[in-house]
């Protein structure tokens, strides 16, 4: 009997998407960061819906301090509005918690996400909480609504051969910290559909070369990338930059024409920007191993 480690989180969602009614409305569905649903041509922008979860021993270790759990539960979902080009709204937050876990340890999870959502917007309309047997993993799963505007939606379906591939930030080394301690890149993403708008974007939870692969199949292209030119953080091999996941910077392309203005415009207290290859047709394209699998890889997401 095949299991969900044989056949891998792309493929499983591929084939429950065809087990469910899908609704006309839905503008983008499973696939892409966030789900787009149009409302009718009278509304002016889209709603975005995003559901996430992190689970001890695989997104954070048990001993890790709980402001940085709850700053990252929601973070990782503002990381995925800013990708579409949208901001965060209303948050439910479910809670899965073994009974003996103390109230103070969640309540400081609580003053993470509060910490966060001040900071970048939205607010708790409401949640859940069930009980797990003791000893089971904590569960903190997180639905939203966010909001785009409808001429400012960035979908990963739609970059094409030529476009430039570029990347914010240094990626890699998670595992050290940063995956308690990113910018969700609500601001850069604004700034660039006002400005240089993308052709595709997407955020990297996933590390460079899984969601490179997930950005160019959703366009129906290849890429070509520029190993030299992957911005690495400090300490960090290019496995590592490519690999280790959880950057939570924005990877996006852009038509040529527009790299040198949008270079030179760039805001300086921004992160770096890097060109790291370019999109190419399908049968010009080329691979890239490694990133995060889940049901496959060991040890927990950072590593
Ligand atoms: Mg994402």
């Amino acid at each position: 009997m095949k299991t969900v480690r044989d056949i891998g989180e792309d493929a499983l969602i591929d084939r429950l998407i065809q087990l469910v009614p899908r609704d006309r409305s839905t503008a983008a569905g499973p696939g892409d960061d966030c789900a787009v649903i149009d409302p009718g041509p009278a509304s002016s922008s889209l709603q975005l819906l995003k559901t996430d979860a992190l689970v001890e021993k695989i997104h954070f270790l048990s001993d890790a301090p709980a402001r940085k759990i709850g700053w990252k539960s929601v973070a990782r979902v503002i990381s995925d509005f800013a990708a579409m080009g949208g901001k965060p709204e209303h948050f439910l937050i479910t809670l899965a918690l073994p009974p003996t876990t103390p109230v103070s340890w969640i309540e400081d999870v609580y003053r993470g996400i509060g910490e966060c959502l001040e900071k970048f917007g939205g607010v708790v309309a409401g949640g859940e909480t069930s009980s797990v047997p003791d000893a089971s993993a904590v569960v903190i799963s997180i639905a939203a609504t966010g909001r785009v505007e409808r001429d400012q939606v960035v979908l990963r379906s739609t970059a094409k051969p030529g476009d430039a591939i570029l990347v914010t930030g240094c990626l890699g080394g998670s595992i050290h910290g940063k995956h308690f301690d990113f910018t969700p890149r609500v601001e850069e993403a604004a700034w660039l559909v006002a400005h240089f708008k993308p052709t595709a974007m997407m955020d990297l939870s996933d590390g460079l070369a899984k969601d490179l692969n997930r950005l160019a199949n959703a366009s129906a292209c290849g890429f070509q990338i520029d190993r030299a030119a992957v911005p690495r953080t400090t300490g960090c091999d290019l496995a590592q930059a490519l690999g280790d996941g959880e950057d939570f910077e924005l990877l996006f392309t852009i038509e040529p024409s527009k790299i040198d203005d949008l270079l030179a415009a760039w805001p300086g207290h921004f992160p770096d920007l890097s060109i790291v290859g370019k999109m190419v047709e399908t049968s010009q394209g080329e691979s890239l191993a490694g990133g995060w699998e889940h049901f496959n890889s060991l040890g927990i997401q950072t590593s």
